[in-house]
C-alpha cells in the first residue's frame, strides 16, 4: 500500500482504527495512547520511545480516564495498534532497531521491558503530524469526539499536553451517529430540572444554570439518547460521574462513591454526605435509569471498589 500522505488520509486512517471490543466494553486504550503520543510530538520528542520509559506516564492516564482495571493492560495498545491500517500507523522495534511483527496474541508486560521494545508512529504518519499543528489538533479533537464525553475533553488535552483550540481544518466531516439535540431538555424535564445527586436547581431568569444531562452509558460507547440512559446532574456531579468517582446501584438506585478518592475535610463533608443515599428520582418511573446502562457504567467507568 502507498504511504499515508495527505491530512485527510491521516484523519481517515485514524478514524478507521478498530476501537471497541465486540463485548461492548469501552475502548480507551488506543485513543489515549494516540493522544499521549500526539503530546510527545507537540513537545518535539523523538519518533520512537522505549516502552519502559513511557509506560509510567501512560499508566497514569489510564488510571485517570479509564476504568479501575485499565492500567493493568497498558501494554495492549502498543501491540494492537501495529495491526491497524496494515501497519501504516504504528510500529514496534527491538532495542536494536529491528521491526517487530505484532501478529498474534499480545505478550506480557515483562516482554516489552526486557526486550527494550521501542514504539512510535510509522515514519510517514509521524512526519505528517509533526509538521502540521492544525492536523495534530484536528486528530486530537476527532479522537476525543469519538471516544470520550465532552466533560473530559479539556482535561485529557491538558494531561497529554495538547492544544485542541486550533482553527478547524477543511475536509470531510466524520460520519457517525448524531446526537439528539432534544436529549438534554427531555432528561432535565424528567428530573424536574434538578441534580439527581444534590438537588442543585439554580435558575438564572428562567433558564437552568450549571445543570446538564449526563449519559449513563456514554454516547461515544453507543449509549442511546433516551431518558432511561440519562440523569440530570449539576456540572460538578456530571464531571465526576464521567470520571468514575461514583456510580449508581442498579437495584436500589443508591449512590456509591469510589474508594480511590483523596479528599480533604471540606470536600469529604460535602461530597460523601450523598454516599449511600438514593438518587432524587425522575418524576415518572418510566424515566428511571435502566439497569443495563447502570451495569455498563459500573463496569466501564466506575473506579471500583466502592466504599462501604
Ligand atoms: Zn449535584
Amino acid at each position: 500500500m502507498p504511504p499515508i500522505v495527505t491530512a485527510e488520509e491521516v484523519l481517515k486512517a485514524f478514524a478507521n482504527i478498530r476501537m471497541a471490543p465486540a463485548s461492548g466494553g469501552r475502548a480507551v486504550h488506543k485513543p489515549l495512547l494516540i493522544l499521549f503520543w500526539l503530546g510527545r510530538l507537540e513537545r518535539g520528542e523523538p519518533r520512537m520511545a522505549a516502552f519502559a520509559d513511557v509506560e509510567g506516564q501512560f499508566k497514569q492516564l489510564l488510571a485517570e480516564f479509564g476504568s479501575a482495571n485499565s492500567p493493568n493492560t497498558r501494554h495492549y495498545p502498543f501491540w494492537y495498534l501495529g495491526n491497524d491500517d496494515e501497519g501504516r500507523i504504528w510500529q514496534l522495534e527491538s532495542a536494536g532497531g529491528i521491526a517487530l511483527s505484532t501478529q498474534g496474541a499480545v505478550p506480557g508486560l515483562t516482554w516489552f521491558r526486557e526486550r527494550g521494545v521501542l514504539a512510535g508512529f510509522a515514519p510517514a504518519v509521524d512526519g505528517r503530524l509533526r509538521a502540521d499543528k492544525l492536523l495534530r489538533a484536528a486528530l486530537a479533537r476527532q479522537l476525543l469526539a469519538q471516544n470520550f464525553p465532552e466533560t473530559l475533553h479539556s482535561d485529557i488535552a491538558t494531561q497529554t499536553g495538547l492544544d485542541i483550540d486550533q482553527p478547524a481544518m477543511g475536509g470531510a466531516a466524520l460520519s457517525g451517529r448524531r446526537r439528539d439535540p432534544a436529549f438534554r431538555e427531555r432528561v432535565l424535564r424528567a428530573y424536574e430540572y434538578r441534580c439527581c445527586v444534590c438537588g442543585f436547581d439554580l435558575r438564572i431568569g428562567n433558564v437552568s444554570a450549571g445543570l446538564e444531562a449526563a449519559h449513563i452509558q456514554w454516547f461515544t460507547a453507543d449509549g442511546p439518547d433516551v431518558e432511561t440512559n440519562g440523569m440530570a446532574m449539576c456540572a460538578l456531579h456530571h464531571k465526576i460521574f464521567d470520571l468514575g468517582a461514583f456510580t449508581v446501584e442498579p437495584v436500589n438506585l443508591s449512590i456509591v462513591f469510589s474508594q480511590n478518592l483523596q479528599l480533604g475535610d471540606a470536600t469529604r463533608a460535602h461530597l460523601l454526605s450523598y454516599h449511600g443515599a438514593g438518587i432524587i428520582g425522575p418524576q415518572s418511573t418510566a424515566y428511571a435509569p435502566d439497569q443495563h446502562f447502570l451495569d455498563w457504567h459500573a463496569k466501564e467507568v466506575f473506579k471500583a471498589p466502592g466504599r462501604d
